[in-house]
């Protein structure tokens, strides 16, 4: 009604100037481009706190003043989640209502000012459910599925690695085999280590043990294994997890160049992240590095002075869309590629995230993506498709996913009587053999 009165107005006024009605159509275009779409306005925002499987989930749903315009957006912190709940609720709800949805950078930088001291994983989860939010409410109003915001698409899908452990190199090499059959060509090999032992001459603890120098002999055994029975084709990650020290890492690395690892990830804790420098000199095994970062500058002094090769920070700790894409632009300029953080802790929505800057960044490098329980098809609609070991992004606007408010109420937060229930979702204790202390 709006537009006809103005084309009719121009007409008039095309009429009384002396302008072509080809003219005035072009003036009327040029006034509606500089006008814009009308912003929606932040209405509600609520969070959907879900434990699916083994696994706390946090999405937050942005609801705007259009009917039927919402988002949603992947806030998960699964060993914390209450509190990001809390921090939605009590401080990112009452802050962002009344704001426009569609100065999505500007509203991110006034999440991550508002608490004065910045940063941290509950407060950038927080920040990453509205910021996911919001692109994918700029999506659904585009009709385009966020990856076409983000500039289109630099490749079909996002090759994916997948999780195999075995308890020994047999079982581990059967479900390669398996994994293979399922069509996946990459793979993250893990030893089965961390058990709980019983205490006895060596072992001082009755908390799962690590041991570290038995760890690195049977890693490179492992890997002898599954070169010499599975070949060379095969591409091989592994993740040590930050749980051996800096001079075992260098060695470790320098020790893996002979099994031509695709990368060999978290070798170091980010407390020891300048002893990266000293490994880069040492080894040319590829380094994946990032998904413990809980502020959007680590990763800078990592790629700018090119000592990994591969950044993998969780997206949603990292505070969202809005920071990764920036940390996966800067990578690229460096010869960085990404491979961002894709466990079982990351919700249908964080994976959507994942898959749009895996197809729509050119440095990518590989994704990890986790296989979803039942019940979290019956809670998500759009979950992402996995076939032949890629892993496609939804062609439906925004994310292309959907929350069924019903189902999710039936999948609350557990607090059972398995460990991390009694931990409240949080993780447990991993010890070397003597009880001391190390990385979960
Ligand atoms: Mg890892």
């Amino acid at each position: 009604m709006l537009r006809r009165t103005i084309l009719t107005s121009m007409g008039l006024a095309a009429v009384a100037t002396g302008i072509s009605e080809r003219e005035a159509a072009a003036q009327d275009k040029t006034l509606q481009a500089g006008r814009g779409m009308k912003s929606p306005i932040i209405k509600d925002v609520s969070v959907i706190a879900v434990q699916p499987g083994g696994v706390r989930l946090v999405v937050v749903k942005v609801v705007t003043d259009q009917p039927g315009l919402y988002g949603y957006g992947c806030a998960t912190f699964t060993q914390r989640a209450e509190l990001v709940v809390e921090a939605v609720e009590k401080y990112l709800k009452p802050f962002v209502i009344g704001h426009p949805t569609d100065r999505i950078d500007d509203l991110w930088q006034a999440m991550y000012n508002a608490s004065y001291w910045r940063s941290g994983p509950v407060l950038n989860n927080a920040i990453s459910g509205v910021d996911q939010a919001l692109w994918d409410i700029k999506g659904r109003q585009a009709g385009l599925p966020v990856y076409q915001l983000l500039g289109g698409k630099c490749r079909e899908a996002a090759e994916l690695y997948t999780h195999v452990n075995g308890a020994d190199n047999a079982r581990l090499i059967e479900g390669v085999r398996a994994a293979q059959a399922e069509g996946y060509r990459n793979f993250s090999l893990g030893l089965g280590q961390g058990g709980n032992e019983p205490a006895s001459g060596k072992v001082l603890t009755t908390a799962p043990v690590f041991d570290r120098e038995a760890y690195l002999r049977d890693l490179l055994k492992m890997l002898e294994a599954v070169r010499s029975t599975l070949g060379d084709e095969i591409d091989i990650t592994t993740d040590v997890h930050e749980r051996i020290t800096p001079t075992q890492a260098i060695r470790l690395c320098k020790d893996l160049e002979q099994f031509r690892m695709f990368f060999v990830e978290d070798p170091l804790s980010p407390e020891d992240i300048d002893y990266f420098r000293i490994l880069r000199q040492q080894s040319t095994t590829p380094i994946a590095m990032g998904e413990l970062f809980v502020n959007p500058h680590e990763s800078t002094p990592l790629i700018d002075e090119r000592l990994i090769d591969y950044i993998r920070c969780h997206v949603s700790e990292v505070g969202g869309l809005t920071p990764a894409r920036k940390i996966a632009i800067l990578a690229e300029m460096h010869g960085v590629r990404t491979a961002w953080h894709g466990p079982g802790d990351v919700s249908p929505v964080g994976h959507c995230a994942n898959l749009t800057l895996a197809v729509s960044a050119y440095n990518f490098g590989i994704q990890e993506m986790a296989a979803f329980p039942e019940a979290s098809h019956e809670i998500f609609h759009g979950i992402p498709l996995v076939k032949n070991g890629y892993g496609y992004p939804n062609e439906a606007p925004g994310w292309g996913v959907e929350v069924d408010g019903k189902a999710a109420a039936k999948y609350p937060f557990r607090n059972d009587n398995t460990e991390r229930g009694k931990l409240n979702g949080g993780w447990g204790e991993l010890r070397l053999p003597d009880g001391t202390l190390i990385h979960p």
